[in-house]
């Protein structure tokens, strides 16, 4: 590694030019890795790039072009396709350029890219905190969730490293956020995708900003050291490489300090000095095949001491990151330990360029393009590792553990939330805050507006709209998914139906006591409470609630209140007792399956005549004064001309539909008046399966007009039906007249 003061990587896969790359730059590296490319493919995307930030400066003052060149730079450098390539000029335009929208990516350079850039936007917009509940672990696997094409997360991270490497532009808070980002979250995710080098340039740079002090005085520490060391790692390279000489077989063997952070960080752990730290030493032998790696493995062994517990085969065991390697710590003779890697040319590639070592390109472009999203990549390559067995697991591993059971769905400030698969926005809603679900009326999907009951998908944006008057309903706990959710609504739904009880406790108890003409001034509460133990109850609240649930008949609530006559009394309560029943038989007769009032189910429940509404329809209900809920549509005029009192509006729900239970409805048919027209419009009908109840036929004005009745037993049985006969030919008009 260059020790010079600056974090300069030694490393290959890292290309830097003296001055900032030109298009000219992209065009040459790409072209050498990929001679027969497309080439006005990326000019074209350079230019609209270009176009699309012309106004805009970077921090440093350069124009903002330069930054997105850099990126594609790096990608060129990196061999990756020419989508990716473009992807790296275009990646910032939609964010800063409100005139650029996706569509026009999509249009101008097809779907592949423009799905890459709106990832790498998405991913932009995380905001990512330090302190929040949510761990760095969770914005990781958010990312590879949301990087549903693993292109996406490498120009994320070719982002990022162009970025770090200008950090000296910025203010040093700012550069130690971004550094600490840099390496909590992205330099992990190069190394999982198995990009080991970019993963080493990242932490480089980000323990320099973020430890300036331990940064320098390590550098210098390993500056001083330099000779010393080039010395040693030559000696060692040099005595590696006849032994495999001698033995008939060819190795490449190099040598490097391992990287500056990861000495800092075993320093750390081990709280030992450079001195006391053992193995800073790393040797690499590459070489032509498997045998061949196990067979230098063995001569090694036998030429030196190893360290016991250190010899790792991630050739038999490779990595989650497809990394295979033989390892091991060797002692020289004079005590010095030093690491050993042992690999073939393609588990080096492998090593060091990750995913990108196992693309094949035809033209610049991916050969399986459409399929080129991450799990189709990593499938493959597992089929590759013959020692993979389960695929799925091995998938699940690479994604960081993300159960196939979960999502992660953001909140407007970016922060995450984990829920379960097919979890909706009513159940965000709740998990955000209770109130947040109690008051929830809608919800924006990725800035749409989507229904409560939707499915949520990972790496959304999601944001609740509440309304004060909002209210949950009995429907929710039929879609909801989170316990949580589901338990607040239900507790809801129980203090609100005994709320309701109670205020029609109250109603139908005073309704009761002007009917036997007492004052109600002369009935106080003290009163009313002295009575409370013949009833069985202990508070005044508890007494209106049995009469509101029908457990107490208001009539009986009376009795030690009025002088009324007993037998009479007795009498009257019998016969009205009696009618109840029999409304009670009635409503039931035809309702009782259908309507179902939140957690009042023993509470009588009217459909109204006005409207009579029938299953499917948006209905509305109201406790009536002493007549139980009367059942509404909800755009029935005679309901909202009489002027509820809000307290009084009920939300009813529709069971589900038991298709027995049909409905009378009133239809009126205008059409032309032709012969067969009777015939045609009974047909159109029976083919629903409708019963037809009447039939009235008319001529007016030289049209036909019928009046009908029909039994249906849906709303989307009523549409069919409509439907059907709005076909039949010379039909002009089908109205529901009831
Ligand atoms: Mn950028």
């Amino acid at each position: 590694m260059a020790l010079s003061g600056k974090a300069t990587i030694s490393n290959t896969m890292i290309k830097t030019t003296d001055k900032q790359p030109t298009f000219a730059d992209v065009e040459a590296e790409f072209l050498s890795h990929h001679p027969n490319a497309d080439r006005n493919y990326l000019r074209e995307a350079f230019e609209f790039a270009d176009w699309a930030h012309h106004d805009q400066k970077r921090r440093s003052g350069e124009p903002y072009i330069t930054h997105p060149t850099a990126v594609a730079f790096h990608l060129a450098s990196w061999k990756l396709d020419v989508e990716t390539v473009a992807a790296g000029f275009l990646h910032d335009t939609v964010e800063d350029n409100e005139a650029v929208e996706l569509n026009h990516l999509e249009q101008k350079f097809g779907f592949d890219l423009a799905q890459i850039v709106d990832g790498v936007t998405k991913i932009g917009k995380v905001r990512f905190r330090d302190k929040v509940e949510a761990k760095a672990e969770n914005y990781r696997k958010m990312i590879l969730a949301m990087a549903k094409d693993v292109r996406v997360l490498i120009v994320k991270l070719a982002d990022r490293y162009h970025n770090m490497t200008t950090l000296e532009h910025l203010r040093d808070d700012k550069r130690k956020r971004i550094s600490q980002e840099t390496l909590e979250i992205f330099s992990p995710l190069a190394h999982r995708i198995g990009m080991t080098f970019l993963k080493t340039a990242l932490e480089t740079i980000s323990f320099r900003y973020m430890e300036p002090e331990a940064y320098k005085k390590l550098n210098q520490q390993l500056l001083n050291r330099q000779k010393k060391s080039q010395d040693f790692m030559a000696a060692v390279r040099h005595r590696i490489k006849a032994l495999v000489e001698q033995n008939d077989m060819t190795a490449d063997v190099s040598s490097r300090l391992k990287s500056i952070f990861s000495i800092h960080r075993k320093m750390q752990r081990k709280n030992a000095t450079l001195d006391g730290l053992y193995d800073y030493y790393a040797f690499r032998i590459i070489t032509e095949s498997v045998e061949d790696c196990y067979a230098i493995f063995g001569l090694l062994h036998s030429r030196w001491q190893h360290m016991p517990g250190r010899i790792k085969d991630f050739i038999a065991s490779p990595k989650s990151n497809l990394y295979q390697s033989l390892h091991t710590t060797l002692i020289s003779d004079r005590g010095i330990p030093f690491e050993v890697q042992i690999r073939t040319r393609m588990m080096h590639r492998i090593a060091e360029e990750g995913v990108a070592a196992h693309w094949t390109y035809k033209n610049g472009r991916l050969l399986q393009v459409g399929k080129s999203d991450f799990e189709n990549w990593i499938r493959r390559v597992a089929e590759d590792q013959g020692a993979v067995e389960d695929k799925d697991e091995y998938l699940d591993t690479i994604k960081g553990q993300l159960s196939a059971r979960d999502i992660l769905v953001f909140t407007p400030d970016s922060e995450i939330k984990t829920l379960p698969k097919g979890a909706t926005p009513l159940d965000f809603a709740y998990m955000i805050h209770t109130e947040v679900g109690h008051r929830a009326h809608g919800a924006k999907v990725d800035g749409k507006m989507v229904p409560l009951r939707s499915e949520l998908q990972s790496g959304s944006i999601v944001e609740i709209l509440t309304r004060n008057e909002s209210r949950p309903s009995e429907e929710w706990l039929h879609f909801v998914k989170t316990p949580s959710a589901r338990a607040k609504i239900r507790a809801w739904l129980r203090v609100e139906a005994r709320t309701k009880a109670e205020a029609l406790g109250r109603d139908m108890f005073e309704r009761e006591l002007k009917r036997h003409k007492i004052p109600l001034k002369t009935i106080t509460n003290a009163k009313i409470i002295e009575k409370l133990p013949e009833f069985g109850e202990k508070k005044l609240d508890d007494f209106y609630a049995a009469i509101g649930f029908g457990r107490l008949t208001a009539s009986k609530a009376v009795r030690p209140f009025g002088g009324v006559d007993a037998a009479q009394e007795e009498k009257r309560a019998l016969t009205r007792e009696n009618r109840l029943k029999r409304a009670i038989q009635r409503v039931s007769r035809k309702s009782k399956q259908m309507v179902q009032v939140r957690g009042q189910n023993d509470i009588l429940v009217n459909l109204a005549n006005c409207c009579k509404p029938i299953v499917g329809d948006a209905i509305v209900g109201y406790i009536t004064r002493g007549h139980g809920i009367s059942v509404h549509r909800q755009d029935c005029k005679s309901f909202l001309n009489q002027k509820v009192p809000v307290e009084r509006i009920v939300s009813v729900a529709w069971e589900n539909a038991a298709d027995t239970q049909l409905f009378n409805v009133q239809m009126r048919l205008f059409t032309e008046d032709r012969t067969g027209m009777v015939a045609d419009l009974t047909k159109a009908i029976a083919d629903t399966k409708t019963n037809i109840m009447s039939l009235k036929a008319r001529s007016d004005k030289g049209k036909g007009v019928f009046d009908m009745m029909v039994q249906i037993h849906s709303l989307d049985h009523l549409k069919k039906v409509t439907q059907n006969i709005s076909r039949v030919k010379g039909v002009l008009d089908v109205q529901r007249t009831n």
